[in-house]
Order: structure tokens, then sequence, then C-alpha cells
């Protein structure tokens, strides 16, 4: 009766403390923060160090109640009733013949995303996305073809690397926030996130190793450099104008480059650290010995570093033609001439697939040619 009558409590006690944080029933742990699991487990009848401890578990990837050993089995019983551990599905994996290997993972509304794990000499490293797709809609990229389904949680975004390290068996050393979606765009998520990958009784990631890249949502950037001057920024800029970049993402007609390149310096100001500035080569649109004369002039001064990339087609009828590594080469050359450190970015996983979000993407119209020929059934 005693029992039962605990139960009962407890309940209305949740029912509660999922009102205040805003959670549903029942309690999925991976998408709680420290302090929300602290304040669960007193619902819990239990003291605070209990959260601290599960909060422990869960950033090292645990999916089930029975890896959490220092946890007693009656209190693993009752969060087994009330409380679960959400998990991304793999839903395809693709292996490259150098180490590359790219997942599309399945979320619980049915969105997937992509994820790509790569690795160089200096260490293992993973591509994570931050959104379901992207509401940018910059014209060469995939990701944002079918515009934004939603945001990721926080959960969503770390429980990436907690599977890819799971699968892969190997440890994860760097982060970069480069895959499907806009970070900036998804900030409180992508903050939580850096704080619990950097967590030092979770996956201990430094914030030096982690990078996230944004296509200049100037309006974040300060605030970025405030909340974590140590990881490292990357800009999308991919144009040495502003009749140039807003034609190929529309976000710079919001954000021209009179004031992105101020927020840019400001960044490096504040944080002393160097900034890198994307630039995807594509033929005859942002690759004239011109338009990098404009692009030197653009960045003069500023502690940064421009990563060349030969742009991935992503559709045959695209405007956007890829420049040559040859010529992403020359670029850089005539970049370091004018003071400016350039190099071309290696491309890993060419043989698996091209651009981040490609994938997704492929996935996408697949499902809707089956709906298709379901309806048409
Ligand atoms: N939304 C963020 C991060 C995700 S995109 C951003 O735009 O920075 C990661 C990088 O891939 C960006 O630099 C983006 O411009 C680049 N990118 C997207 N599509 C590409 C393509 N088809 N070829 C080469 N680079 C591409
Ligand atoms: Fe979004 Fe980045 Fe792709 Fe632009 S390049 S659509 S911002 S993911």
């Amino acid at each position: 009766m005693k029992e039962n009558d605990d139960k009962q409590n407890r309940i209305v006690d949740l029912r509660t403390c999922c009102k205040e944080h805003d959670v549903d029933l029942p309690v999925d742990l991976k998408e709680l923060t420290e302090k929300q699991l602290v304040d669960f487990m007193v619902v819990f009848g239990e003291k605070s160090f209990r959260g601290r401890q599960i909060y422990k578990w869960i950033n090292k990837g645990a999916c089930t109640f029975e890896e959490m050993t220092d946890i007693s089995a009656g209190l693993r019983e009752k969060l087994k009733e009330n409380a679960c551990i959400g998990s991304l599905t793999l839903l395809r994996k693709q292996e490259s013949s150098d180490g590359t290997v790219k997942f599309l993972f399945g979320l619980k509304d049915g969105n997937a995303i992509e994820t790509v794990f790569m690795k160089y000499k200096y260490g293992n490293s993973i591509c994570v996305s931050s959104q379901a797709g992207c509401r940018m809609g910059c014209t060469f990229c995939a990701s944002g073809k079918l515009g934004l389904a939603r945001n990721l949680t926080h959960g969503e975004i770390a429980d990436q690397i907690f599977r890819c390290e799971e699968i892969t068996g190997q440890k994860i050393n760097h982060v970069v926030v480069m895959g499907t979606g806009e970070p900036f765009d998804n900030y409180d998520n992508l903050a939580e996130f850096i704080r619990r990958i950097n967590d030092k009784n979770g996956l201990n990631i430094g914030m030096r190793n982690i990078t996230v890249s944004t296509s200049g949502l100037v309006n974040v950037i300060d605030r970025f450099a405030a909340d974590f001057p140590q990881v490292n920024l990357a800009v999308s800029l991919h144009a040495p104008t502003d009749e140039q970049r807003s034609r190929t993402m529309p976000v710079n007609r919001k954000y021209p480059l009179s004031e992105l390149i101020p927020a840019c310096r400001r960044y490096t100001e504040h944080t002393h650290r160097r900034i890198t500035f994307e630039y995807a080569v594509i033929k005859d649109e942002n690759d004239r010995d011109e338009d990098i004369e404009k692009l030197a002039e653009l960045l003069r001064g500023i502690l940064c570093h421009v990563n060349l990339i030969p742009l991935n087609e992503i559709e045959e009828k695209s405007d956007n033609r890829a420049g040559s590594r040859q010529r992403a080469g020359e670029i850089a050359e005539m970049l370091e001439s004018r003071g400016i450190t350039a190099t071309v970015r290696r491309s890993l996983g060419r043989d698996i697939d091209a651009a981040c979000g490609q994938l997704r993407l492929n996935e996408s119209f697949q499902r809707t040619i089956i709906v298709h020929n379901d309806n048409n059934a």
C-alpha cells in the first residue's frame, strides 16, 4: 500500500518537475542538462549527487540503465518506469577506402541526419549536424535544398558522437560542427552541446579541439566569442563582394560583408584566435584573378586562414560548377603571396559520397519516390 502511495506521489511530482523544465514524460535523460538531472533525482527521493552520477554515464554514451553500475538496482528500476535514454538509429553507413565513414542516423520523429567520421594524422575527427535541414538556402549546398525540418536538441547533436564512437570503436578527439544545418540558428542547443562534450567526466573534448562553422549570422558571433573564446570559428565566405555573395548565399542580404567582416575582426581581437574563412571554389563565379585580388583586400590585416574547397557539385542542372583542385592550388598561392595563409582542403571519402548533406538529400528523394509509388499503387 505504502509502495503504491510512493509511486503515485512520485508521478505527481514528476509531472510537476516536467512542467517546470518543459520536458515530456517519460523523461529522456539524454535531453536533460546536469542541473535538470539533479532536480529530477530529488523527485526520485535521491541525493543530488546521483543526478551528477547519471549525467556522467549519459555523457559517456550509456544507452541502458544496466550500464550504470554505481547506481542501485532499486533506483535503476524506478528510472526504468518513468524515464528512458533516447538514441539515434543507424539507417545507413558508408565506408571509404581512406577510413572515412558516413552515417545516416534516424531521429525519433522520422527525420534523418548525417554524421561523418574522419581519420587524420593528428587523431580522429567527427563532423556533426546541428539541424535537420537548413533554412539558409545557399545555392551550392545539398543541406538546404529541402529547407529546415527542425533544430536538433543538444542530446541529438551529442549522440552523433556517442554512436559514432560505439560503432567505430574509436575515440573521437576533434569535433567540427559543419554537417547539415546552421549552428548559430540553433544557438542554445549548440552551447549546451559544447558544454556537454567538454565535461571532464564525459567525453572531455577540449574547447580548442572544437570548431563551429557559420554562414555568417553576425548577431551571434559576438555572443559566441564571449561564451566560448577557446572554440574555433570558421566562417563560410565563398565570395569577395556583396553582389556575388548574395547570389549564392541569401544570408548575405541580411548580414552583408560590411557587417560580417567587422564582426570577424572583433572575434579575433576578443579571442586572439585565428578565424578560418571557407571558400568553395566555384568556376567563373568566384575563382577569377580579380575575385582573388578583392578577397585578399577584404581580408587584409585579419588574423585568419583561408580554407579553399573545390566545390562538390550537387546537381547536374545547377549553375554552380566546381573549380579544379589545380585552380584552388593557384588561388592558395595568390593569397599566400599577398600575406594570407591558405590551404586546399583535403577531400576525404570521395568514393562514398560528395558534399555533406547529400546522403540525407538522396535518402529523402528515395523516400519521396517510395511514397509516390505507394500512392500510385
Ligand atoms: N551552415 C554552416 C555549417 C554547415 S556547412 C555553414 O554554412 O558554414 C559546412 C561547410 O560546407 C560550409 O563552409 C559550406 O559552405 C560548405 N559547403 C556546403 N555545400 C558545399 C558544396 N557543395 N561544396 C563545397 N562546400 C560546400
Ligand atoms: Fe545551410 Fe551552411 Fe548549407 Fe548554407 S552552406 S545551406 S548555411 S548548411
